[in-house]
Order: structure tokens, then C-alpha cells, then sequence
């Protein structure tokens, strides 16, 4: 098991480009620039990425500029160099909703005879670094919130969603944006200020939900909330860790479990510092929601922040254990809380 994970770290750096050459897929580099580089689609099968004919027409697949990711302009596929080798051999974008046969034996192309060694991509690339809004920006904009008990319409709008807005005032969960505020959340009615915490409490980023069902909730535009979620670090040495996504089952969860530890996490929040979070022996649950981006979360979650703990006690949301897909990272049968 340790192997797999160390491997599956190793491949997530390894280079798409040259892992889509020895797939037999065929690769076009323009003008020797790497970043350039495209193939056709093994998934969708389009050879282009919009029907271009011709030698030197770009495949319908591109990558990132570190040559880490890749992704379909046709059928929106995307993955990394381990979910290439996937999508080659099993017509599947992510290893992860492989069985788990079909998983040892992509394991097996790429450490088999048919590969030399796992490769790597150009290290002289650095990975960019998440970028986030300042602090004095963070601060001056929660500054210019008020409490939630001061906000009639957020206060009946945390009741109809079963969220107290009590202790979201009395714990930091959330800050309304005035509507008189003039800012653009505000005119636009995302008015829930929810803080974004590094893995060490602080306060990094920004949440702005909206009050009308089934709007959008925004980040301040242009920076990143990778590695943030919605935490209370006020909640010590828990004995339960809960992990949902979104920062509305963030506050709906700590109502509930108001002594648990209530992680409300989005896409790119789970990293392997994510451990910390969980207090050993701590009972987890992992209740993300019941769809391919809820399983990916859960795997996320498995194999950065639950790999390093004794997994006895985890519990999954229910219905997980009923897909076939999904086995591999079923531990045992879950109960909704
Ligand atoms: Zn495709």
C-alpha cells in the first residue's frame, strides 16, 4: 500500500508528454516548444482539438505548462500522466474509478517492461505556488462586515439552511457584507463571508456565498484557494473529524457536531499537511457528496490526510460502498450520522 502511494506521488510529477509517446500516442511539439506539445485524445478518440486537418494540427489534447496535466478541448477529459496511462488501457480519465485489477495492471505498464523508468518531468520548471490576496486586504475586507446577528436577511437565511447563527457569530464560521457595503458581492447578493484557513488556522482567503438558491459562491478573482478550506480552529483535540464539502455543510455540520472537527473542503483543498488536522485515534468521517467529483474528494482525502493514520474507525458517507467503481477506497460501512 505504501508503495502505491509513494508511486502514485512520484507519477503526479511525471512528465504527460513523454508518458503520451510511450503510450503510442502521437505527439506534435511545435517548434520545439514543450509546452506546445498536444496528442490525440485516448479517450474520446478525436485526433484534433477542433477538426483541424493536416500535418502539424494541433491533438485534441494539451497540457499544462509543467508538463503535469493534460486535458481533451473535445471531450473535456483530463487527468495526469497516470490517468493518461489509464485512459489508454481502460478508457477511464482517473485511475481512481479504475477496479482495482485494472489499477495494479496500469501500475504494472509503466513500472513493467514497457517502460524504462517513470518519467519526469523538466524540474528546471518550477511548480507555481498558490498566489493569495494579502492580509491586510483579507483584514480590511472582513473589517467592513458585520456580525451575523446584525444582518436580518443572513440571520434567516442561516435558519432556512439549518445553520445557528449564533455560534457562527460567536465561533468566526461567517461575517455578513452589509448590503449597503457597495461592493460588487454585495449588489450581487453573495453576502455570507465565509474566512478560507490554512492548515494552521489563519485566516488566508475569502468565501462570499450567496443568499438566493443555487447561486454561486465566489473567491476574491484571480487568486488561488488551493490548500484553504473551512475550519474552526477554535475546536480542540476533537475526538471526531468531518469532512464535507462546501463552506454550507462547513456551518450546517458544526451545528450539528458543534465539538467535532467540521472540514469543509473544495476542489484542491486536500493536501497531505491535511493530516495534522486529524488528531490520532479520532474517529473520521468522510462525507462528500454522492457524485464522481464527491468520490474524487474522498479519495483526495484518503490518500493525503487519512494514509499516514490508523484508518480503523473511518466511515464513508453511505451509498459508497454500493458502487463497484469505488472499492478502492472503501474501508468499512458507513452510516449517516
Ligand atoms: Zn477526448
Amino acid at each position: 500500500m505504501a508503495q502505491h502511494a509513494e508511486y502514485i506521488d512520484r507519477m503526479k510529477d511525471a512528465s504527460v508528454l513523454e508518458t503520451a509517446a510511450r503510450l503510442g500516442l502521437e505527439v506534435v511539439v511545435k517548434n520545439g516548444n514543450q509546452s506546445s506539445g498536444s496528442f490525440p485524445c485516448p479517450l474520446c478518440g478525436a485526433k484534433t482539438r477542433h477538426g483541424e486537418k493536416g500535418r502539424g494540427a494541433r491533438g485534441a489534447c494539451g497540457i499544462n505548462h509543467i508538463d503535469t496535466g493534460w486535458n481533451c478541448f473535445q471531450c473535456k477529459a483530463r487527468g495526469d500522466a497516470l490517468g493518461l496511462v489509464s485512459a489508454a488501457l481502460f478508457q477511464k480519465a482517473s485511475i481512481k474509478s479504475l477496479r482495482r485489477d485494472q489499477q495494479d495492471e496500469v501500475r504494472a505498464w509503466v513500472q513493467g517492461d514497457r517502460a524504462i523508468d517513470i518519467p519526469k518531468r523538466d524540474a528546471s520548471i518550477p511548480k507555481p505556488e498558490p498566489k493569495y490576496p494579502s492580509k491586510s486586504d483579507v483584514q480590511k475586507f472582513l473589517s467592513a462586515c458585520t456580525r451575523i446577528e446584525l444582518d436580518d436577511e443572513v440571520v434567516s437565511w442561516m435558519h432556512a439552511n439549518k445553520i445557528d447563527p449564533v455560534m457562527a457569530d460567536a465561533r468566526g464560521w461567517a461575517s455578513a457584507l452589509p448590503a449597503s457595503s457597495g461592493h460588487h458581492w454585495a449588489r450581487e447578493g453573495r453576502r455570507v463571508i465565509v474566512p478560507m484557513r490554512d492548515v494552521a488556522g489563519d485566516t488566508v482567503s475569502l468565501k462570499a456565498r450567496g443568499l438566493v438558491p443555487g447561486s454561486k459562491s465566489h473567491s476574491p478573482k484571480t487568486y488561488s484557494v488551493s490548500k484553504l478550506c473551512f475550519w474552526d480552529p477554535s475546536v480542540s483535540s476533537p475526538s471526531r473529524v468531518i469532512f464535507v464539502e462546501g463552506e454550507k455543510k462547513f456551518m450546517q455540520m458544526s451545528t450539528l457536531y458543534p465539538t467535532a472537527r467540521v472540514i469543509g473542503i473544495m476542489n484542491g483543498s486536500v493536501t497531505d499537511e491535511y493530516a495534522k488536522l486529524i488528531p490520532p485515534h479520532a474517529e473520521v468521517w468522510v462525507l462528500t457528496d454522492w457524485n464522481q467529483a464527491g468520490a474524487d474528494y474522498a479519495t483526495a482525502i484518503y490518500n493525503n490526510a487519512l494514509r499516514a493514520h490508523d484508518i480503523s474507525k473511518i466511515r464513508l458517507r453511505k451509498g459508497f460502498v454500493a458502487n463497484k467503481e469505488r472499492r478502492g477506497y472503501r474501508i468499512d460501512l458507513a452510516q449517516e450520522p
